[in-house]
């Protein structure tokens, strides 16, 4: 149904952050009196929803109908007494990916420790950092690590009883308990594993039955030296509203971060994965893309993939220039550097280049600032954080914003797109001496 579409879209879109894969299954149960009925799978989803989604799919539905609207879930079966208890079941642990190895993960100064403390507790869980807990941003190898460990003690101990699950399942299965009253049974099969690892654990947030029951899981499980792996996009003192008490257990064992790695690292991962991947990839191009992404792994992998298809449907091999365009990197007629920007930039603006690469935050100079950040970025194969340096030492983040509003901007003021496009194009034919 068109309008059952448009609002997942809108959710999908404007609420991606509370957005799962199972969002896909759900199903318009009705729409009358201005009461729209969605219909899950089943109740851990119809509480995801209430507790998460309900002003997205109000939003949402407010949208794709023009009119004000109510939300209600409800679940496709109501589970009757008799029906398994989904923790009971072996299935739900979250499924091991091969690739996600130890043999296939980069090391660099970024994540050295974290990635010595994983391979220590695989060696002997229980024995080493407990619990181990790993944070950082998105896309630079979290999941990779747990997945890691998580194999490497399977192949190496056949009986050991690893429970692998995200925070969510934890939190899902322990409201089931409370609900179907079979907390017994809960406790029994979360407290009764070797080790116990859990990915992306700040979703503990704000839930605070669910933070109760995990710290006596984790209690019970520490006493008895068994492993505790965990991860989070943020140390345990930044995840909002974390019991103290967990904070300090989060915190006895070692918490250890991976961070973005450095150029060198970043080389590294790129030919590894094409590799992996089975992609012939010059060095140039490996450079070309660490160079160029610098924000996570992930991107790495999607700039590779960018290529890769693209030489496929070129049906040609990959070369530096291939690799380029399929990135949308453009060619210098020349090498273009720093200094001919600023030279540039400035005559244009009407101010001087010592201005621009000063600290002074006046409006007048503050665009035409950006625009050379920007210009450096589009134009030089320079990274942020080198780029940063050439405008007095400036933290690769601001680069990074300068690009991403201009870049903004262009798309919304014609005239800044019109002026941007000229400043290219003379730089790039070399002329500096126009006004
Ligand atoms: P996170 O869980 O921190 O968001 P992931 O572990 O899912 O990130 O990593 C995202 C992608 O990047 C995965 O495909 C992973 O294999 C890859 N990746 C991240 N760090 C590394 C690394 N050091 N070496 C190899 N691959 C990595
Ligand atoms: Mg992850």
């Amino acid at each position: 149904m068109a309008i059952w579409n448009d609002i997942l879209q809108h959710v999908r879109l404007q609420f991606a952050p509370v957005t799962r894969d199972w969002f896909d299954r759900l199903q318009l149960g009705g729409m009358s009196n201005g009461v729209i009925t969605v219909v899950a799978e089943n109740i851990p989803q119809v509480r995801y929803l209430e507790e998460h989604c309900r002003r997205a799919f109000a939003d949402s539905a407010q949208a794709a109908t023009g009119r004000l609207v109510t939300v209600r879930f409800e679940s496709a079966i109501d589970l009757p007494e008799s029906a398994p208890l989904s923790f009971e079941n072996d299935q739900f642990g979250l499924p091991l990916v091969p690739d996600l190895s130890f043999e296939n993960f980069i090391t660099g100064p970024c994540n050295r420790m974290a990635h010595a403390a994983s391979l220590a507790v695989s060696q002997q869980p229980g024995k080493s950092y407990n619990p181990l807990f790993i944070h950082g941003d998105v896309g630079l190898g979290k999941t990779h690590l747990l997945q890691a460990i998580c194999q490497s003690i399977q192949d190496s101990s056949q009986n050991h009883q690893l429970l692998y699950i995200s925070c969510e399942t934890f939190s899902n299965h322990f409201l089931e308990a409370v609900e179907r009253g079979a907390l017994n049974q809960f406790r029994y099969r979360y407290r009764h594993i070797d080790t116990l690892v859990i990915d992306d654990i700040q979703f503990l947030a704000n839930r605070e039955r669910s933070q109760e029951e995990f710290f006596h899981t984790f209690n019970t499980l520490h006493q008895g030296q068994r492993q505790i792996v965990l991860s989070a996009d943020c140390c345990p003192e930044e995840i909002p509203k974390l019991e103290e008490r967990l904070i300090s257990r989060f915190k006895s064992g070692l918490v250890t971060l991976v961070d973005r790695p450095c150029l060198e690292t970043r080389i590294a991962i790129v030919r590894a994965k094409a590799k992996l991947r089975g992609i012939e990839m010059p060095e140039d191009v490996a450079t070309l893309v660490a160079t160029r992404i610098e924000s996570n792994v992930r991107e790495l992998e999607g700039a590779l993939s960018k290529i890769d298809l693209f030489s496929q449907t070129e049906g040609a091999t990959i070369t530096l220039p291939l690799a380029m365009e399929a990135l949308g990197v453009h060619p210098p007629g020349r090498m273009i550097a720093v200094p001919d920007i600023l030279n540039l930039v400035s005559k244009r603006y009407n101010v001087r280049p010592a201005e621009i690469l000063s600290k002074r935050r006046m409006r007048s100079i503050v665009l035409p600032r950006q625009v050379s950040m920007y210009l450096a970025r589009e134009m030089t194969p320079l990274s942020y954080e080198e780029i940063g340096v050439h405008f007095g030492g400036r933290d690769h983040t601001t680069v990074m914003y300068a690009h991403r509003l201009i870049a903004d901007r262009c798309g919304r003021e014609p005239e800044l797109s019109a002026s941007l496009d000229d400043l290219a194009s003379t730089l790039r034919n070399g002329i500096h001496e126009q006004t």
